[in-house]
């Protein structure tokens, strides 16, 4: 049985292979995309077994979904609906550092979700039910799914994982921060950036977010800063690691691959300092590869460039 389970939409990816308007393009490259496929991918390469929960349509894209998450190992469980096709996202690289995303999502298979999708029994087996704030943005039948899913890994004492996720082509911040609200009162970790962090708590610094977040419920709160690093508060103690420095190709994937990481450790019972390291190196990876997930690290390549450590656990 999957020691992780994920649900979630992912889409088609079309990626425009060099800086430039779309238009100009003549060919797009062709792969998948999705935050919660990205973690399960992310969880299989470092040795845990992941499963991922979906619907995608009967067409040649929500076939390349599937083969490729499979391909990566982990367990899919996707109805194929025949009646809304697999969702589309649309990436153009404007400058070399701007890129710029366009969903063609609404009415997708996906969007379809619901709770008859989420398989009970693939729940209760697992240690940790991760979830995101973009699937209850999809719809409300996927955000009731969301719920259903959350319901019945608590009922089996499986631990909910809550990567806040806000995207703001999908909803506005006030119905965001009222359903992450609800999702954080009931998760046992919380994955944010500190901006999606303020959608559910006030406060200035990651640190006072942190210790706001904790009091509605989690025991582990991770708020995310980018190439400043990450602080943590972790069953009562604090932690603030710096980022590993390499060059940021693409910071798309950082947040996926960052609780990929610390779940996977996590769930093989490390001391918070150890998922932390792995966190910041599989963080670090992500951004180093123009892919969401590419460039995901397998568990010998966590030394790559975890051998210079220069941490701090303070
Ligand atoms: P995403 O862009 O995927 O949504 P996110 O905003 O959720 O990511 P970030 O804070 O950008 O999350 O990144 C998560 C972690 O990845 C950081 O805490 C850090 O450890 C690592 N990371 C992110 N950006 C960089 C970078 N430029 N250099 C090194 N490490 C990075």
């Amino acid at each position: 049985a999957a020691e992780l389970v994920t649900l979630g939409e992912t889409m088609a990816l079309l990626a425009a292979p060099r800086v430039g308007l779309l238009r100009h393009m003549h060919s797009l490259h062709l792969s998948v995309a999705g935050a919660e496929s990205n973690l399960a991918i992310g969880v299989a390469r470092l040795g845990r077994r992941a499963a991922w929960l979906s619907r995608v349509g009967d067409d040649e894209f929500g076939r390349l979904v599937t083969a490729t998450i499979r391909a990566e190992g982990v367990a899919v469980y996707a109805a194929v609906d025949g009646t809304a096709p697999t969702g589309l996202m649309v990436k153009e690289r404007r400058t070399d550092t701007a890129t710029r995303v366009q969903y063609y999502r609404a009415g997708s298979a996906a969007s379809r979700l619901s709770p008859s999708d989420v398989d009970e029994s693939v729940v209760r087996a697992a240690r940790v039910l991760h979830v995101t704030g973009i699937t209850p943005a999809l719809s409300g039948t996927a955000r009731e799914a969301v719920l259903a899913a959350v319901e019945v890994a608590r009922a089996a004492g499986v631990a909910v994982s809550l990567d806040l996720n806000y995207r703001a082509a999908l909803w506005d911040a006030a119905t965001a921060g009222a359903t992450l609200r609800e999702l954080v009162t009931r998760a046992d970790l919380v994955f944010a950036t500190g901006p999606e962090a303020r959608l559910v708590v006030s406060g200035g610094d990651e640190t006072v977010l942190a210790a706001e977040l904790a009091k509605l419920g989690p025991r582990q709160v991770l708020v995310k800063r980018g190439s400043r690093g990450v602080v943590g508060l972790l069953d009562g103690t604090g932690y603030d690691l710096p980022a590993k420095p390499v060059r940021a190709v693409d910071p798309v994937g950082a947040g996926d691959a960052f609780a990929s990481a610390y779940l996977t450790e996590w769930i093989g019972g490390a001391a918070p300092d150890a998922c932390l390291h792995a966190a910041t190196v599989a963080g670090a990876f992500a951004v180093t590869v123009p892919g969401d997930w590419e460039g995901l690290p397998s568990r010998a390549e966590l030394n790559l460039l975890g051998a210079d450590s220069d941490d701090d656990v303070q």
